[in-house]
């Protein structure tokens, strides 16, 4: 039986096909509320349980956090951008980012078959890194995995646009179809949460969106699967939006710098307004913008770099000398007019904050005494893979 040690936690070699499911912004309350509707069958038949995500509760450094089996001040992405010591604004999509090995680089490198899917090709190449086979539901038509053709020819449908409902369940389809085809034992995939970023729960979009995610469990289980199944973050509506930028601006900061870790390429769905924030600002106007943000209301926490990565948990190098939190019905953006709101599809809901962390973790294995002393402590999505495959868990 081959363990292997990644991030200072051991693994077993899964002892039958496994894999785990990021269900990308699916608030515990849309299962919560479909359980009780009776709408989704089989993920009833898991054990559902409760965790926390990463903060600040975005999609990337979680993400990673799930396939680390660490926190982002290990593998070094705390948002999906930042500003780079010489002052330009990077995407974290590049795996040279990267500061820890994933569970699956870990498996691969002893030759167990391991594959990563996911549905935004923003996550690819960083789920790739360390010679992992990924690919994204995004472009599939247009990605081969061992010189077998487009890996869309495994699924028998067209591929859906990032913007479709059903492009999640697409990764799902492809996941279990490619699994099959290359004998994967640790599978990976990764949903997008353009659905959950539309519609509430109970409407008619999310339903859609949970029925067929449904049946798709349902397909892994039949197949013999053992499944975890974990969010990136929740989801709240944000009737507010408050522009730090202006605010610092008209308060007479001069040369803050507001760096928004959601922004990615698709802001369709959010406008990159979320409810976390870096602001990059010089020593003499530290404490002077710190008192400005504070007061502003829904702004909830503002730590300083250093309080900031020690309470969560974050590179201190690729954040804010500020870090900033709103509450759950704000969220946060740099100048009004930096922001297109009319590429919202209805009002904006969104996450990264405090109030997103409630995330929902399903498994179809009963956990261990030591996996259940973990989650009585409080479990994070960092813990999905140990609870099924860590070794005494
Ligand atoms: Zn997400």
């Amino acid at each position: 039986m081959t363990a292997v040690e990644v991030n200072g936690r051991r693994y077993a070699r899964p002892p039958a096909k496994t894999a785990v499911i990021c269900l990308d912004g699916v608030d515990p309350r849309y299962l919560e509320d479909a359980f009780e509707r009776t709408l989704v069958p089989r993920l009833a038949e898991l054990t559902y349980l409760e965790a926390r995500s990463q903060l600040p509760s975005f999609t990337n450094p979680n993400n990673l956090s799930i396939v680390t089996g660490a926190p982002p001040a290990v593998h070094g992405l705390p948002g999906n951008h930042y500003l780079a010591p010489d002052g330009e604004e990077v995407h974290l999509t590049d795996p040279v980012a990267l500061r820890a090995p994933s569970i699956h680089a870990a498996f691969e490198d002893t030759g167990i078959p391991v594959l990563a899917v996911t549905t935004k090709d923003k996550l690819r190449l960083l789920l790739g890194a360390g010679h992992v086979p990924s690919v994204s539901a995004e472009r599939a038509a247009g990605l081969e995995l061992d010189g077998s053709g487009p890996v869309s020819a495994f699924v028998p449908r067209p591929v859906p646009g990032i913007y479709d409902w059903d492009c999640s369940h697409y990764a799902l389809e492809l996941g279990l179809a490619l699994a099959a085809r290359f004998d994967v034992e640790l599978l990976y995939v990764s949903l997008t949460d353009f659905v959950q970023h539309s519609a509430a729960p109970r409407e008619q979009l999310s339903d859609a969106y949970l029925v067929r995610l449904d049946e798709l469990v349902g397909d892994y289980l039949d197949d013999g699967w053992r499944l975890g199944l974990v969010a990136d973050h929740g989801m709240n509506p944000k009737p507010q939006i408050r522009f730090l930028g202006d605010v610092l601006a008209d308060a007479g900061v001069d040369g803050a710098h507001v760096i928004l870790p959601i922004t990615d390429p698709y802001v369709v769905h959010h406008a990159a307004l979320g409810s976390a924030c870096w602001i990059h600002v010089d020593d003499t106007q530290l404490d002077r913008a710190r008192d400005v943000v504070s007061a502003v209301p829904g702004v909830e926490d503002v730590l300083t770099r250093d309080e900031a990565a020690a309470e969560l948990s974050l590179p201190p190098d690729r954040i804010g000398d500020l870090v900033v939190l709103a509450d759950a019905d704000t969220a946060l953006g740099r100048a009004e007019r930096e922001h297109d709101l009319s590429q919202l599809h209805g009002s904006l809901r969104s996450h990264g904050g405090r109030h997103e962390q409630r995330v929902p973790l399903l498994l179809s294995e009963r956990p261990s005494d030591a996996g259940r002393e973990l989650l009585e402590q409080g479990a994070t999505n960092a813990d999905v893979h140990w609870l099924l495959l860590g070794e005494g868990a």
